[in-house]
């Protein structure tokens, strides 16, 4: 059984108020969750916070993909495919249950987008910069292989293809087993309570903090914070960031309407879309255009469903998808650094880990695939600035979780519906809402055409186990009935 630590509500609050912290992380994203494990298991006090649900943000709203980024060597950024290819190695070793190595298929056409030849220099210079140790070697296809590949491939105008490798992860699962793993390490973690000020008074912050379900304040005393709130960084009080924010839609679609056993990478010359399969299913996405609303509001909208619909069926025509074909889809903020006005799609997915004022940190940029390494970087930081002799990071090495609790509600793919699974994650798994079993626990928001009836058989249970009046119980479905996520 699943024995990760609970921490009911009480004793997360208790253990916010009643301890003085080394560090306090704003944000229980991936980024966040990653500081908060990192720092637990160098021995120092950790305590961390969402005003939402853990993962509620971009990191369960990715394309899910944990890579060098092709797309940026074309960019001239090698340092940062060498980063992200080695993290993504790294995160195949101490996690592979959230890590499935997938091929990709890059066709390329006369007259559109990079010679045959520059692709298959770049693949090779991918393989090159993941250590020569890349899931698989990277290889040239003809225009017949590649089409024996993809059989249902528009072959008008195809040269050829690249084959090269990188893995397909899930999100909010890789965050919330960080969390898990950062809470056996000591962390006191709780969702749903919101970072609102703090004031620095000899050597400590005084962070208050206000519980979301309850309106309750509460007031948090820690040496160090850290800023890892993504979209929302910018807004929060004390932080200097500058973001510029840019939306990516997916959309879920049956694998029958479109059966590829590769991930494909399509491009209409200006951006890159991939086609992903995903068990049953298949995940089309993304798109990258600027985002000017609050990070609540972002939603899929019809112009963004057509964009990603032209593209894939420019390139599978016979397949002739229509918004009748999707079964879900999530919308996800990118918080890139702000620099210039080019195209978003052009601006560096670097991180940044800045100091601004004695012992606040901001943590911006970055991607889910360099999670690990952005913690590192912010924990020797803090130890540093703590003047503790914390020893080195270990995360590079210590699997995220014991074989045993890295199991049965814990994969790429959604588990099968059952009461047990909706039992863990109550218990052992911070779920408080419908909205956080369905969307960021199970993924079964995702997957099933009936979700409504999925989410009625689970509010159901949910509803026996925390013992929820009627009321509750059918606010609760309502409310996920509107979720736009
Ligand atoms: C469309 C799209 C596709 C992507 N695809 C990939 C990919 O395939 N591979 C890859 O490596 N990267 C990808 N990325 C990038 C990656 O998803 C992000 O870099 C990463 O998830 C950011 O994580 P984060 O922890 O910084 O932010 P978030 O996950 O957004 O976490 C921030 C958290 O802060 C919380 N918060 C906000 N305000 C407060 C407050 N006042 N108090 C407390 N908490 C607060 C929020 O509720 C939220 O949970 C993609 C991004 C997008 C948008």
């Amino acid at each position: 059984m699943n024995a990760a630590p609970a921490q009911t509500r009480a004793a997360q609050f208790a253990g916010l108020a009643n301890h003085s912290f080394d560090v306090l992380v704003l944000g229980g994203g991936i980024v966040g969750s990653g500081v908060a494990r990192d720092a637990a298991m160098r021995g120092l006090r950790v305590a961390l916070v969402d005003r939402h649900d853990f993962a509620f943000g971009t990191s369960s709203r990715s394309s899910r993909l944990l890579h060098g980024g092709l797309r940026y060597l074309e960019q001239g950024r090698l340092g940062l495919v060498r980063e992200a290819s080695v993290e993504k190695k790294i995160i195949h070793e101490i996690a592979p249950h959230l890590a499935q190595p997938l091929g990709f298929v890059f066709p390329s056409y006369r007259g559109q987008g990079r010679p045959l030849w520059q692709l298959r220099l770049g693949v090779k210079l991918y393989d090159l910069l993941c250590g020569g140790r890349n899931f698989l070697p990277s290889r040239g296809l003809t225009a017949a292989e590649t089409l024996a590949a993809l059989p249902d491939l528009n072959p008008a105008k195809l040269r050829g293809a690249v084959r090269y490798a990188d893995a397909l992860t899930n999100d909010a699962r890789l965050t919330l087993d960080t969390l898990r793993s950062a809470v056996r390490h000591g962390a006191v973690v709780a969702n749903y309570v919101r970072y609102l000020d703090a004031q620095r008074k000899r050597g400590c912050w005084i962070a208050q903090l206000r519980d979301e379900l309850s309106g309750c304040p509460l007031a948090v005393r820690a040496r160090t914070l850290v800023n890892a709130t993504g979209p929302w960084a910018q807004g929060i009080r004390h932080s200097a960031v500058e973001l510029r924010l840019s939306k990516g839609i997916h959309l879920v679609i049956d694998r029958t309407r479109l059966p590829v056993n590769d991930a494909v990478v399509l491009t209409d010359g200006k951006r890159i879309l991939f086609v992903l399969p995903w068990s049953e299913h298949v995940i089309l996405g993304t798109t990258d255009t600027d985002y000017g609303d609050i990070p609540e509001n972002v939603r899929v909208l019809p112009d963004d469903i057509s964009d990603v619909l032209r593209i894939v069926n420019a390139a599978f025509p016979r397949a002739a998808l229509a918004t009748p074909d999707i079964i879900s889809s999530w919308a996800g903020l990118r918080p890139l650094i702000a620099q210039d006005d080019g195209p978003p799609s052009d601006l560096s997915r670097a991180h940044e880990i800045k100091q601004t004022q004695s012992g606040w940190w901001d943590v911006t940029g970055g991607k889910l695939t360099t999670y690990r390494l952005m913690a590192e970087q912010v924990v020797d930081q803090l130890a540093r600035h703590l003047g503790r002799p914390a020893p080195r990071s270990r995360t590079a090495f210590e699997p995220l979780l014991p074989p045993d609790e890295a199991s049965r509600y814990s994969g790429i793919t959604p588990p099968p519906l059952s009461r047990a699974a909706v039992e863990h994650y109550l218990r052992h798994e911070w779920a408080v809402t419908l909205q956080d079993v369905m969307l960021r626990r199970s993924g079964w928001h995702y997957v099933a055409r009936e979700g409504a009836d999925h989410a009625e058989q689970v509010v159901g249970w949910m509803a026996e186990i925390a013992g929820w009046s009627a009321d509750k119980k059918s606010q609760s479905l309502a409310a996920y009935r509107g979720t736009a996520h």
